[in-house]
């Protein structure tokens, strides 16, 4: 078996090289122009990649497949460093993390252990102990690296459960289970935050009714008042609240939660705060507008997610503890894997911590790229993505013909076309309208927008992660909606 794997032999170096060169070559050719999609439908794409089997008898061999990738795949790839593509939280890629994937995926390091990724190790609780500070957390303060942002919550809402049953209820829930009154276990999150909220409830045993949705304001932030109602009502009802969950960044709106009033709130009542920075946590690095995240260290955990505002490559998050201690709920020792003993001979096994096992070195990412660009390089970035949003907002704002729904505080304008619109049929018209401009940009023209629903109307979302969109664009941008429109 000649070649199969990188190694010291000088033949299978130059395979690589050729590989990798090839492989370069062909990403590079493929960026042909800038529109984010090539435009096939469902029944088209399927069509262009069937092969009657993915498992030949015999192997098609390195150049077939790659003249098979490069016509099928390449060219039907989604763009998101397009500065046409502006739909979802889903971000563009610095060039440098592409170095950084092309290191992690080479030498393949698992965070589990330390003896599976020395240096890698190393490296992670480095970066872990910095963002602590970034975030304003303390020296006992931790944090893990993560898939994304659904297991950064899903691991806090863990570490908020199990500290609540063993300090608040005296249970030791990882031996004993839920705790006899758990159906009385409540947790809050505003009606328009994150759906890992209710899906991690679903899973950890506590079911979908322990999560009470809070109402929001016309900005789209938790409102306050209905929240203490809320706690208060259910604590003289006999539940047990034991979480508080702010969306520092809600999904479709980045509209960002009271953190201070919460905090209060959660520090009256023994309640855990865990802040859902998934969207918001680039904010910090935006001199001009960081204060809008300073009270994240009111926290007891954080979700921060690199392949969002960081423009990292998926997957790359992290969630942070204030205190390290509650990741101990998380720790079950094996003999042949994280021995009781590393710890005190100085071997830190990252599983520790972690919900998963096998996991990616993805803070080489964050590890590479902060250093690369520094706080004023990426300074720039997000300011230049959070006030193209608010370009984009007064755009539409002056437009009769759109209706926005509020100004945003990071980087997402959601609007609709609300032309002529008196009476009920005339919004369900401008809904088929505004569900078609979206359609018609993704297949027609190579842009792609999002859509959304709110106050029980359609509207199209545009989540700005892309620092080369340019003022010109949006306007054009605009301009060509308001014309699909009214075709
Ligand atoms: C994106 C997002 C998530 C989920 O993060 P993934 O990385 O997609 O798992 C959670 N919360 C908020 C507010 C988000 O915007």
């Amino acid at each position: 078996m000649e070649n199969i794997l990188l190694s010291n032999d000088e033949s299978s170096k130059s395979e690589y090289k050729k590989t990798m060169n090839q492989t370069i070559d062909a990403i590079c050719d493929t960026f042909d122009s800038d529109k984010a999609y090539s435009g096939p439908k469902p029944d088209e794409l399927k069509k262009i990649i069937h092969q009657k089997t993915i498992l030949p008898e015999h192997g098609l061999g390195w150049e077939e497949t790659f003249r098979l990738t490069k016509e099928k795949v390449l060219p039907n790839l989604l763009r998101p460093s397009s500065v046409n593509y502006m739909p979802h939280l889903h971000s563009p890629c610095t060039i440098e993390s592409l170095s950084s994937e092309a290191i992690i995926s080479a030498f393949n390091q698992s965070m589990d252990s330390w003896d599976q990724s020395p240096v890698a190790t190393e490296i992670e609780c480095e970066v872990v102990n910095h963002l602590c500070r970034l975030y304003g957390f303390g020296e006992s303060s931790s944090g893990v690296f993560t898939s994304g942002g659904s297991q950064s919550n899903e691991t806090a809402i863990i570490l908020a459960r199990n500290w609540f049953c063993s300090k608040i209820l005296n249970h030791d829930i990882n031996k004993f289970g839920l705790p006899e009154n758990f159906k009385r276990l409540r947790m809050y999150t505003s009606e328009i935050s994150h759906f890992s909220m209710e899906k991690s409830a679903a899973i950890l045993g506590l079911g979908y009714e322990s999560v009470v949705k809070v109402p929001v304001d016309s900005k789209m932030r938790m409102d306050f008042k209905a929240l203490s109602n809320l706690v208060e009502n259910d604590i003289q009802k006999g539940n047990i609240p034991f979480l508080i969950v702010a969306t520092i960044g809600t999904t479709d709106f980045g509209s960002i939660d009271p953190i201070e009033k919460i905090a209060e709130l959660c520090k009256k009542h023994n309640i855990w705060l865990h802040s859902d920075t998934a969207y918001g946590s680039g904010v910090i690095l935006s001199e001009k507008y960081k204060s809008r995240v300073s009270a994240l260290n009111l926290s007891d955990s954080i979700t921060v997610d690199f392949h969002k505002m960081f423009l990292l490559p998926i997957s790359c998050s992290c969630v942070l503890a204030k205190d390290k201690s509650d990741f101990r709920s998380l720790t079950i020792h094996a003999d042949y894997l994280n021995r009781e003993e590393d710890e005190e001979e100085g071997y830190t096994n990252l599983v520790d911590k972690s919900i998963q096992t096998t996991r990616r070195f993805d803070a080489l990412k964050v590890w590479m790229s902060f250093q690369e660009r520094g706080k004023d390089g990426w300074n720039e970035i997000i300011t230049k993505n959070m006030e193209n949003a608010l370009y984009l907002y007064k755009l539409v704002e002056q437009n009769p013909n759109f209706e926005a729904i509020t100004e945003p505080e990071i980087s997402s304008v959601v609007f609709r076309f609300c032309k002529d619109e008196k009476t009920e049929a005339d919004k369900n018209r401008n809904d088929e309208i505004n569900k078609s401009v979206r359609l018609e940009l993704l297949h027609n023209h190579g842009i792609v927008i999002g859509q959304t629903i709110a106050n029980n109307k359609v509207f199209l979302k545009f989540t700005l992660l892309n620092p080369l969109i340019e003022k010109e664009k949006l306007s054009e941008l605009v301009n060509l909606i308001q014309k699909v429109c009214e075709k």
